[in-house]
């Protein structure tokens, strides 16, 4: 998509504020919507700027290297859950409590975790093996879901576990 200053002027209009956010997204994470990446909590509340932009970037950049590699997109936030993407403390705790985990040290609070799945003939291991060879950190693997975030590692090993 060519970047045309003129749009950001459209996109003032209904929301001011939001405006920069809202051009940003569409033009480069055009595969993801808000209702994917944020809670309900964050989406209500407008807190965009929990999701770190870099973690954001490198989803996007894998969404477009598994769909080239195998025609089928990512999908985050699939099936009953909403808070497969950026929580806030409030839904971290929440989770903790159902499924067990960090109570506050997720990385899913420091938006950059985001917990995917194929659109179609989702397989987890297929799936967490690119994502190790594509860079993410943390990769944790779930029959219905891989978990990938972008902690840091010293020398760039990650962490990877089953459930
Ligand atoms: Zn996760």
């Amino acid at each position: 998509m060519p970047r045309d200053k003129t749009d950001l002027y459209t996109y003032a209009e209904p929301d001011v504020e939001l405006a920069p956010y809202q051009f940003i997204w569409e033009h480069h994470f055009p595969n993801f919507s808000k209702e994917e990446i944020f809670s309900p909590e964050l989406l209500a509340k407008k807190l965009f700027h929990t999701v770190d932009i870099e973690s954001l970037a490198k989803l996007q950049r894998f969404r477009d290297y598994v769909f080239n590699a195998t025609r089928v997109g990512l999908v985050v936030n699939h099936g009953n859950s909403k808070l497969r993407g950026v929580r806030s403390l409030a839904e971290q705790a929440e989770v903790a409590k159902k499924y067990g985990g960090a109570e506050t040290l997720s990385m899913h609070c420091q938006g950059k975790a985001f917990d995917v799945s194929m659109w179609s003939n989702h397989n987890s291991d297929q799936l967490a093996k690119m994502a190790i060879t594509f860079g993410f950190t943390g990769v944790g693997v779930y029959p219905t879901f891989v978990h990938l975030d972008t902690r840091f590692s010293f020398d760039g090993v990650p962490v990877v576990w089953y459930r």
